[in-house]
Order: C-alpha cells, then structure tokens, then sequence
C-alpha cells in the first residue's frame, strides 16, 4: 500500500522510480480486510495522487452512503449488545483495502511494478544505492525505501537484531461472511458499518465491520430477502497460562471460534454461526506484534535508504492507525524526495541534501512512530482485559480521542 502511493505521487511529480514487489502477481494475496481512514490522513493521500486517481476513491468504499465520513466508534459490552463507551472520530471513511490497492496500482495508466522481486539486501554505490534481489539480480537507484511491510528485509538489514517483532500475547481470528437482511438489521441500528465489543464472559474482543453493502456488491438490484451484506469479524484475547492453543486445521479453528461465540449476544452470534462451517469459513490466524522505531536511529547510508509504513513502525490494528501513519510518511517522504531531485544527482550539493532532508524525515518519523506504536500496543492490552477497560471507561465518557499526529 505505502510502496503504491508513494509510486503514485512520484509518478505524478515526474521523479523516476521502481517498484520491486515479492509476490508473483496482483493477485497473489488477497488481504480482503476493510481500513479506516481518518480525517487526518484523508487529505493526504488525495494530494499525493493524481486527480483521476483521487475521484475514484468513492469507488472503494465499504458502502458509498454510510462509509463515507463517520464519527463514532461504538464500543460495546459484546455479551448483552448494550453500548459500553464510544470513542468520538469524526470524519473517518471505511475503505475496502483490497480495492484500495487496485486503484493505486492501477487508477490514472497504473504504476510498473517488477513481480517475483524479493530484495534481500543492499549496498551504498559512488552516488546511490544497489537493491539485491533473491533472484541474483541488481538494480541502482538515487535512493530505496523500504516498504515491504511488518516483517520488512530492508528494516532488518538497517536494524540488525533491533529488528525483530515484539510478539504481543494475543489469539487473534478473523473471518469473513456474507449476512442477510434479517440477520444483520440489529447491528445496523448500532452502526451501519462498525463495532467493536468486549466480552467478559467469552474473555474476549471483538471488531465487526461491513466490507461491502448490497450497493457495492450488486445484490442491491435482487429482491431485498436477496440482499447481502460481506462483512469480517475478528475475535481475540489474551492468551493465558493454561490455553489451548489455536488449532492447525480450519475445522479445528471453526470449532473453536464457535465455542467464544457461544457467550456472545445473540444477534451477532447467530448472524455468524448461520454461515460457518468449516466448508464455507476459512479462519484465519494472525499475529501481533509491533516494532518501536530506534529513537538512536540507525545507519540510513547518508540518505540513500531508509523507511516507511509498517516496515519504519508495525503497530497493532487497535487504533486501526496503521496506514493512516503509512501515508504520513508518504507525504514528508514525497516532500523531501522532491527537494533532493531539485538538484541533478551530480551535482555536489545532491548527497548533502540527501542526507539532511533523510535525516529530518526519519527524526519525525521515528518520534511519531514510537508514539503511535505504543498507543497502539496500550489499546490492544486494553482492549484484552475486561476489569482495565470497564475502569477507564468510568474514567472517560468517550474512550481515548484520536490525537492526530504532529504532520
Ligand atoms: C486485520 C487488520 C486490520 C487493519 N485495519 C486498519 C485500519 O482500519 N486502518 C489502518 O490505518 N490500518 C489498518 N491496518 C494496518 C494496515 O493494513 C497496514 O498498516 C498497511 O497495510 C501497511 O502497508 P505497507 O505498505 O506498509 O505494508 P504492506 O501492505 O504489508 O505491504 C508490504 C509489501 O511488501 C511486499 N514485501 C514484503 N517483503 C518483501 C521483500 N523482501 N521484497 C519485496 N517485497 C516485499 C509484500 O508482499 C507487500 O506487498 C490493519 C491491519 C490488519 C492486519
């Protein structure tokens, strides 16, 4: 997502740049979840694509109506439906993330992309920086950003054994649905596209949100007992000396999602249970972790290289701030990126640049990452233990506001 935006608005700037992707093709991976986007960053990605590429952005939304500018997350006791606390965001969107990545890898002639390219490390050249590939090939460049996510290879490179992931002790399952009208209009009266819950009597969080509405996925058009409603639904909790762990088969993994919706209020319960069985659901498991950018920095090769999105701060989806603080970089990077290529890369004054303007990139965004990362880590915790949250939600009637990152 960072390496397509950043691809985006250098293309539309007229500065060269190649995008080295692992995967073998568009389609390898589908990540089909849906990503908030708040008001803080919502500006931003607009100005870094081009116009064509921004009007379309209506286009990915979960739902055009509902999607479009929401304020409040409610957060609910998960085991009676009732309302618990609400956390006031205004002016977020709910994108669908898969569609997100197909606009900005092909909205306005798309960008080039070189697939089957896993970069496994680098080296400084006279004037620039060498990219190594897995395949044994080479390619030269003014600069490389690492942008190859959570469990970047450039980041562990520039970090060493600083590099690795702080594994949080989280279970984490997700699953993906289509529900009918009847099913899903008690949790469109708590919101038309989001929730998220804890349940004390499942010991367990849940994050429900619509991934496209019959609008969006054309049953709007069939008789409404027709209409469906794809939606994800992720339920987690702390792991406990004593848990049995997640099992390895999808069949194992449906049974035990089962047994934490068993004490979950019932509209929600049944609107999943309805469609899962092992046949129909796939479970997915994903680990948290996190990654606190240095604040001792590290040896980014006097400018050439350095990072961005989840590879310069994994965070944990909480905050649901990942990508928002992903297109942040993207901005400040686009803005130094411009001012090095204001001078032709062999003129003297081009490395001096190159560093400098490097090196105030990295100061914010090791800064802003670190405190993302843990607020991000602080909501996960809190959100994993039933007797914490309910007493800091007596502390505060609306939940911890967003504070938007320093630009
Ligand atoms: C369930 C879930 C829900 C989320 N919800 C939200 C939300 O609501 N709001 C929000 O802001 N954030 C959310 N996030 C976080 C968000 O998805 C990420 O922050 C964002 O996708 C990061 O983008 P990225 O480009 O940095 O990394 P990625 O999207 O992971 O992209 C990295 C790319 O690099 C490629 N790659 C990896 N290694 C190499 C290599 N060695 N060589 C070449 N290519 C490589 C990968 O194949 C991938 O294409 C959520 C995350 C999850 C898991």
């Amino acid at each position: 997502m960072t390496g397509l935006l950043l691809a985006q608005a250098l293309k539309k700037l007229g500065i060269p740049y190649r995008v080295f992707e692992r995967d073998s093709s568009r389609c390898w991976r589908s990540q089909g979840w849906g990503l908030t986007v708040h008001s803080f960053s919502a500006p931003k990605i607009r100005y870094l694509l081009p116009d064509v590429v921004s009007a379309q952005i209506p286009s990915v939304l979960v739902d055009p109506v509902n999607a479009a500018d929401m304020t409040d997350l409610m957060i609910l006791d998960m085991s009676t439906g009732e309302p618990l606390t609400a956390m006031r965001v205004p002016g977020r969107m709910r994108l669908n993330r898969k569609k997100t990545r197909d606009l900005f890898l092909e909205g306005g002639g798309g960008v080039d992309v070189q697939w089957n390219k896993t970069v496994v490390s680098y080296g400084a050249t006279e004037h620039g920086v060498k990219a190594v590939f897995a395949d044994g090939s080479e390619y030269e460049g003014g600069m490389l950003v690492g942008v190859d996510g959570a469990r970047s290879v450039v980041r562990s490179v520039l970090c060493s054994d600083k590099a690795a992931l702080n594994i949080l002790p989280i279970t984490f399952l997700g699953i993906q649905l289509d529900i009918t009208r009847e099913e899903i209009s008690p949790l469109l009266k708590i919101d038309p596209i989001t929730f998220l819950g804890l349940s004390q009597a499942a010991d367990a969080c849940l994050f429900y949100a619509v991934m496209s509405s019959p609008e969006v996925n054309g049953t709007a058009s069939l008789a409404p007992s027709e209409h469906r409603w794809h939606v994800q639904l992720s339920v987690s909790w702390q792991k406990r000396a004593g848990d049995i762990s997640v099992p390895d088969s999808n069949e194992g993994r449906v049974q035990l999602l089962h047994q934490k919706l068993a004490h979950v209020w019932p509209p929600l319960k049944d609107a999943v249970l309805n469609h899962t069985t092992h046949e129909n659901i796939q479970v997915d498991v994903l680990s948290i972790g996190d990654w606190v950018p240095l604040q001792e920095g590290w040896d980014n090769l006097d400018g050439r290289v350095t990072l961005a999105g989840d590879a310069a701060h994994t965070m944990t989806m909480f905050r649901g701030e990942g990508f928002n603080n992903a297109v942040l970089d993207a901005y400040n990077l686009v803005q130094a990126i411009t001012q090095v290529y204001s001078e032709p890369v062999s003129s003297p004054n081009f490395a001096e640049q190159r560093k400098k303007l490097i090196d105030e990139y990295e100061q914010e965004l090791r800064a802003r990452g670190a405190r993302v990362v843990l607020a991000s880590r602080e909501q996960c915790m809190r959100v994993h233990n039933w007797e914490e949250y309910i007493e800091w939600t007596r502390k505060s009637t609306w939940g911890i506001p967003h504070e938007q990152p320093s630009p």
